[in-house]
């Protein structure tokens, strides 16, 4: 269910298809023309995305900026259609993804050949439509100030090459896109330019935060988060991460 999670962020539930449909938080809050969407989701969700924000309050002309958690297509599938409904919010993506959407390069946000020709033909995609340019391209440990508070960009690659975390350390809150879900669950890393080695080392790294409330890309948010969790997911997934 849509809710406001804290002061200055909401949480959009996705709405899964056969494919996912990534969530979509919302930071800023309604009233302000300072307002940041993370993620926009599957194709064919705008008019969800969009009347969802317009009942928590939004005026879906005042969003500035969307951020990329990563450009998987269940979280940047929806982007060409949304970013029409709003008012050229601004595109903000870790540099190592940026510059293949700049250049039309879709291996990222297809993940595998296969995937790309079902969901081309499943959805009347062409080739090149997920080519954006990218107006700010993030670094780790870059620092956005976002509706009224500041948050850290984490470099957590391993279930993507671009993938960040969002990390607001005052109320501990980390928005952690694919890489670490709830009920012990981790993103997958057999897609393009994924690495085991690689997540396993972002999530040592997600364990070395203290979170008290984790906004995942899919599946249930968690509040009030068991002290030392991430770490027990990285211990428990190590194995398999080599
Ligand atoms: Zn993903
Ligand atoms: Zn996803």
């Amino acid at each position: 269910m849509d809710m406001q999670v804290e002061e200055g962020v909401y949480f959009i539930q996705g709405q899964d298809e056969f494919i996912p449909d990534s969530h979509v938080y919302v930071l800023g809050e309604p009233g302000s023309d300072d307002v940041t969407l993370i993620d926009a989701g599957l194709m064919g969700k705008t008019g969800y995305k969009v009347g969802r924000l317009e009942a928590l309050g939004f005026d879906p002309k005042a969003i500035k900026r969307i951020i990329m958690t990563h450009c998987h297509l269940d979280h940047i599938g929806c982007l060409p259609e949304l970013r029409e409904a709003l008012d050229s919010p601004e595109l903000w993506v870790h540099e190592s993804e940026a510059q293949a959407l700049e250049e039309g390069d879709e291996r990222v946000v297809y993940g595998m050949d296969m995937f790309k020709g079902m969901c081309q033909a499943q959805y009347g995609l062409k080739d090149g439509v997920f080519t954006f340019q990218v107006q700010r391209k993030l670094k780790d440990g870059d620092e956005l100030f976002l509706g009224g508070t500041t948050w850290q960009v984490l470099h957590i690659p391993g279930h993507s090459p671009g993938s960040i975390a969002l990390y607001e350390a005052q109320r501990k809150i980390l928005i952690p896109g694919d890489t670490l879900y709830a009920d012990y669950a981790i993103g997958r890393f057999d897609l393009f330019g994924a690495s085991g080695p690689q997540l396993k080392d972002s999530l040592m790294r997600l364990a070395s935060l203290e979170i008290e409330i984790l906004l995942p890309g899919h599946n249930r948010i968690m509040k009030g988060v068991p002290q030392g969790y991430a770490a027990q997911v990285a211990k428990q997934w190590a194995p398999y991460l080599r």
